[in-house]
């Protein structure tokens, strides 16, 4: 008895909903994010209010819990972070940054009404490949284009229009996974294609392809290996040599590039990746490459080659299930536009930028930034200027790295030390994303743009509480 009556005198004490609903904070808040959501979460706060042991609390106080609780619950989930990993493209952190023209083309496109599928010339209906089709065409040597929603989608799309209950031929050699549950046979599979593996893992030769085709045969596809390298005892056909095959056949070659680039990437000091207008000469029929690796655009699929095949992709009826809309095409069209003057892309195209950062560069960017660093981390952490090697990511030129310089972080203390460091940054306002590696927190700088907003980032560390709990980074 005495329990529950030292329970209702502590609900007594609790304020009511509409108590707290009627301070001017409640107002505001019921203002901000409505009736209901608040009366929701006034009575969160009191039901958690009700549950500690002292459960005395003023209308304002609960006012006040209200609104931080419902500050977190509509704090964009997708938010912006520094990508201090050191991978350019990371698809995990969203892979390329769209260039400022396509931001604002897209802009443009979400505001507005636009001729996707409208010929304003003619009055008449169109098409919305024909907005891109021409520029396509012209970076690529191709005869005719088209884009769906990211190449995964374009190498479906090809397989179904080509193979579907036919044939595929793929080398042993270029079965790839490209992580997460793209792995080419159960594309192939997924798409109605039998998949018919040729060669060995390391070893393909013409003949290999020769002997595999048939009257069943869809088509002949060569993947590029993006993710990884066989080296050593190899051999592989480029897809040059298989195009009389292909021909005499009467099927069509298709080459999945992956990444694609529509320039020679020896111009930033990289090594040479095979450009799309390289893979459309050397003969294929198809070409199929993503919109958001080295191309430096929004997600997308590229498919360019022939114009009669193309005309089949454009009728599958898949098609419509694959397609952009108009916010991406019209950042996929000033995208493509920076391409039409390659000497300013290092300076249009964030991707194209963060690829030509000389080390130089970033090691002064280092240098600027690593004694305030260094103060906003307290006296436990040691900040040093350190080389690094960065990596263009998401599969394109995997073996390569690309100098870089950046700040090596260690803690003070063994154990998790580095991991709840690690913590520490992630939870930042702008979480703050590096690598560990050499028993420290690096943070390459190749990616890093705002210095100013950067440190100002920094300089909130001050205020967050120092101990972070022990199986925070676990
Ligand atoms: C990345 C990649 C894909 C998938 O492209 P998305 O744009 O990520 O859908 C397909 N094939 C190859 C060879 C790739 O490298």
């Amino acid at each position: 008895m005495h329990g529950h009556n030292e329970e209702a005198r502590k609900v007594r004490r609790l304020p009511s909903v509409d108590k707290v609903l009627r301070t001017p904070i409640g107002l505001e808040l019921a203002q901000k994010y409505g009736h209901t959501a608040t009366v929701a979460a006034i009575r969160k706060t009191l039901a958690e209010v009700r549950e500690c042991a002292n459960s005395d609390v003023s209308p304002d106080a609960a006012a006040r819990d209200t609104e931080k609780a419902l500050v977190k619950r509509y704090a964009p989930r997708l938010k912006p972070v520094f990508n201090l990993t050191g991978t350019v493209l990371h698809t995990n952190l969203g892979r390329a940054l769209i260039a400022e023209e396509a931001i604002a083309a897209a802009t443009d496109a979400m505001r507005n009404a636009v001729a996707l599928e409208f010929d304003v010339e003619e009055g008449r209906r169109g098409e919305r490949d024909d907005l891109v089709r021409d520029l396509i065409c012209e970076l690529t040597g191709a005869e005719d284009a088209t884009v769906v929603n990211n190449n995964a989608a374009a190498v479906l799309l090809v397989l179904n229009t080509f193979a579907e209950g036919r044939g595929a031929i793929v080398s042993r050699g270029e079965l790839i996974e490209i992580g997460g549950a793209f792995r080419m046979p159960e594309i192939m599979t997924r798409a109605g294609a039998r998949l018919v593996e040729v060669g060995t893992t390391n070893r393909t030769h013409k003949r290999d392809y020769a002997n595999a085709v048939d009257e069943e045969t869809g088509l002949i596809m060569k993947v590029h290996t993006s993710n990884y390298r066989i080296e050593g005892f190899t051999r592989e056909v480029p897809a040059r040599d298989l195009v009389d095959l292909a021909h005499s056949s009467g099927i069509p070659l298709v080459d999945d590039l992956g990444s694609g680039t529509l320039i020679d990437l020896a111009r930033f000091g990289l090594p040479h990746e095979p450009t799309v207008a390289e893979a459309v000469a050397a003969g294929a029929d198809i070409v199929t490459f993503s919109g958001d690796k080295l191309l430096g655009g929004p997600q997308a699929g590229f498919i360019v080659g022939r114009k009669a095949l193309i005309d089949r992709i454009n009728r599958n009826p898949l098609k419509r299930a694959l397609r952009v809309d108009k916010i991406r095409l019209a950042a996929i069209e000033a995208t493509l536009r920076l391409y039409c003057n390659p000497d300013k892309l290092a300076e249009k195209l964030p991707t194209c930028r963060h690829l030509a950062r000389k080390k130089d560069e970033i090691e002064a960017c280092a240098r600027r930034l690593v004694s305030q660093v260094a103060d906003s981390l307290g006296p436990d952490v040691t900040v040093d200027i350190a080389d690094c090697a960065s990596q263009v990511g998401s599969g394109a030129v995997p073996v390569e790295t690309l100098p870089s310089a950046g700040l090596a972080l260690k803690p003070a203390g063994g154990g998790g030390a580095l991991d709840r460091l690690a913590v520490k940054l992630r939870g930042l306002p702008v979480p703050v994303i590096g690598r560990i590696a050499d028993n420290a927190l690096l943070l390459d700088l190749r990616c890093l743009d705002d210095e100013a907003a950067f440190l100002h980032n920094f300089s909130t560390l001050n205020n967050v509480p120092a101990s972070i709990p022990e199986d925070g980074g676990s």
